[in-house]
C-alpha cells in the first residue's frame, strides 16, 4: 500500500464524516497529496526517512503551519497564514508526514469541549451530542473517527490527555522542554507543550521520537540524550510490569468522580499488580490547589501573550466609523477589533490575568500562586522517592453533553483536576483508553505519570496496559 492510497482513504473519510464531527478548521488534500507522493517516490528508491515517512497527521490549529491558514479557533487570526513552520511541524515535513489539515480547537486553547472555537464546536465520535473534549477536541476527534490516524496537539492544562480520555484515543504530554514550542502560539509559556494524539501507545511514541529532542530556536528546550521512545513503547507491550513501584494519588479521585470511570480505574490498577507492579497510596496534598493555582497562573501568562492581537500586526482589524467628524483612533481600532475579534472565555481570561499581574494584587494572588507551583513541585519529587511513576483516572467524567458546561465555567474547569498538576511541574503524562464507563458506555481514559525526562516511562507503562 502506498503513502498516496494511504492518504486519499484518510481523504475521503474526512470528506464523508467531517460535516458531522467538524474536526478539521482546515484540509489540504492537494498539499498532503504532493507530500505522500513524494514519501511514495522516496520509498521507490530505498531512502524511507524512517518509520512515519508517508504516515499522514493532523495538526492543530495553534501551530504555525508555512502556507497554511492557523487561527488557533479565534476570529481574530482569520486568514492569517503564518510564513515559516512550527519546529514539530518541520519535523514532521522533514520525516516524510504529509500534513491532512489543522484541526479545530478551543479558542487560544482556553477550554475542556472545543465549545469555544470561534468556528463552532467539534463533536465527539462516540456521540454527537457530546463533547470530545478540549481544548484539542478536534486532534482527539480526528484519530478517534479515523479521519486521520495521527495528530499533533497541545497540553497546557490536559488539552492532549483529557481530548484523549473522552475520545478514547492515546495522548501524551511530553516533559516540559522535551517538544520544542517553537511556532507554537503560545497560550502560557511556562505551561505549554505538544505532543502525540493517537490510537496506541506504539504509535504516540513513534511520533515523539519525530518531533520530540533540542532545538535552537526554543530557550527552554531540553539539551540530552532522549531514549528511543518507540523501544520503550516496545519493552513494554510485554506487558510485563515486575519491579515497577505505582502511586495511587489519593487527591485525584473521591467526590464528584463518575463512579464507572472509578471502576474502569481500579480495574486497570489491578490490572498492574497482575502484571507484577507494586502498587501503593500516595498522598500528594497540595495537588488540591492545583486548579487555583493554574487559573492564575495561565490567564496571567495568557494575557500578556495575547497584548499581541492589537489590529496592527495580525489577522483581523476592525476600524469604527469616524464619530463627529473625528476619525477613530489607533486605541479605538484595537478595541473595536479586540471585542470584534476575541470569544468570551478569552476575554474572561484576559480580564482575570489582567487583574492577577496589576501591582496592588501582584503578591496576592499570582505570587501566591507561583507558591503553590512549588508546593506541586515538591509534592511530586517526595513521590518519586518512593515510586516511579503516578496514576489517575485522566478526566473525572466521561464525554458530557454540548451545552452542559458552557454557561458554567468553574464547572469546566474542575474537568482538569488530575491534568494540571503535571503541567504545573513540568512533568510528562500519557493518557491512555481503559474501556467503557458502566453508566453511559463511553470512553474513560488512564493517566500515567512519570518524573521529567522519564518519559519513556510513561510508554513502558502505558504500552504494559494496552
Ligand atoms: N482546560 C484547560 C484550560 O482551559 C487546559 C487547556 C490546555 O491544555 N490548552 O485552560
Amino acid at each position: 500500500v502506498t503513502s498516496v492510497e494511504v492518504t486519499q482513504r484518510h481523504l475521503d473519510r474526512i470528506a464523508e464524516v467531517d460535516d458531522r464531527v467538524h474536526a478539521f478548521l482546515h484540509v489540504d488534500p492537494e498539499g498532503a497529496l504532493i507530500q505522500a507522493a513524494e514519501s511514495d517516490a522516496r520509498r521507490a528508491r530505498g531512502e524511507a526517512r524512517g518509520p512515519l515517512d508517508g504516515v499522514p497527521i493532523a495538526v492543530k490549529d495553534v501551530m504555525a503551519t508555512r502556507g497554511l491558514p492557523t487561527t488557533c479557533g479565534s476570529k481574530i487570526l482569520e486568514g492569517w497564514v503564518p510564513p515559516y513552520d512550527a519546529t514539530v511541524v518541520e519535523r514532521l515535513r522533514v520525516a516524510g508526514l504529509p500534513i491532512l489539515g489543522k484541526t479545530n480547537m478551543d479558542e487560544f486553547a482556553m477550554g475542556s469541549s472545543t465549545e469555544h472555537s470561534a468556528y463552532g464546536p467539534t463533536r465527539n465520535p462516540w456521540d454527537l451530542d457530546r463533547i470530545p473534549g478540549g481544548s484539542g477536541g478536534g486532534s482527539a476527534a480526528a484519530v478517534a473517527s479515523y479521519e486521520a490516524p495521527l495528530a499533533i496537539g497541545t497540553d497546557t492544562g490536559g488539552s492532549i490527555r483529557q481530548p484523549g480520555a473522552v475520545t478514547g484515543t492515546v495522548g501524551v504530554k511530553p516533559t516540559y522542554g522535551g517538544v520544542s514550542r517553537y511556532g507554537l502560539v503560545a497560550l502560557a509559556n511556562s505551561l505549554d507543550q505538544a505532543g502525540p494524539v493517537t490510537r496506541n501507545v506504539l504509535d504516540a511514541a513513534m511520533l515523539h521520537d519525530v518531533i520530540g529532542g533540542h532545538d535552537l530556536r526554543d530557550s527552554t528546550s531540553i539539551k540530552t540524550d532522549w531514549p528511543s521512545f518507540t523501544e520503550a513503547a516496545k519493552q513494554g507491550a510485554s506487558g510485563d510490569l515486575t519491579g515497577v513501584k505505582v502511586g495511587v494519588v489519593t487527591e485525584m479521585s473521591g467526590d464528584g468522580w463518575q463512579a464507572g470511570v472509578m471502576n474502569r480505574f481500579n480495574e486497570s490498577v489491578e490490572l498492574m499488580v497482575k502484571a507484577g507492579a507494586e502498587v501503593v497510596e500516595v498522598s500528594c496534598p497540595s495537588f488540591v490547589h492545583a486548579l487555583a493555582a493554574y487559573y492564575l497562573i495561565l490567564p496571567a501568562e495568557a494575557s500578556s501573550n495575547l497584548a499581541k492581537f492589537d489590529a496592527m500586526r495580525y489577522g483581523l482589524r476592525v476600524t469604527p466609523d469616524a464619530k463627529n467628524g473625528t476619525q477613530p483612533s489607533a486605541e479605538d481600532v484595537m478595541r473595536a477589533t479586540r471585542d470584534a475579534g476575541f470569544g468570551d472565555e478569552v476575554k474572561r481570561r484576559i480580564i482575570l490575568g489582567t487583574y492577577a499581574l496589576s501591582s496592588g494584587y501582584y503578591d496576592a494572588y499570582y505570587g501566591q500562586a507561583q507558591k503553590i507551583r512549588t508546593l506541586i513541585s515538591r509534592d511530586f519529587d517526595a513521590a518519586f522517592q518512593k515510586v516511579d511513576v503516578l496514576v489517575s483516572p485522566t478526566a473525572p467524567t466521561t464525554a458530557f453533553k454540548l451545552g452542559e458546561k458552557l454557561d458554567d465555567p468553574m464547572a469546566m474547569y474542575l474537568n482538569d483536576l488530575a491534568t494540571i498538576p503535571a503541567n504545573l511541574a513540568g512533568v510528562p503524562g500519557i493518557s491512555v483508553p481503559n474501556g467503557l464507563a458502566d453508566e453511559d458506555s463511553l470512553p474513560s481514559g488512564f493517566q500515567v505519570l512519570a518524573p521529567a525526562l522519564a518519559d519513556d516511562r510513561v510508554y513502558r507503562v502505558g504500552a504494559a496496559l494496552e
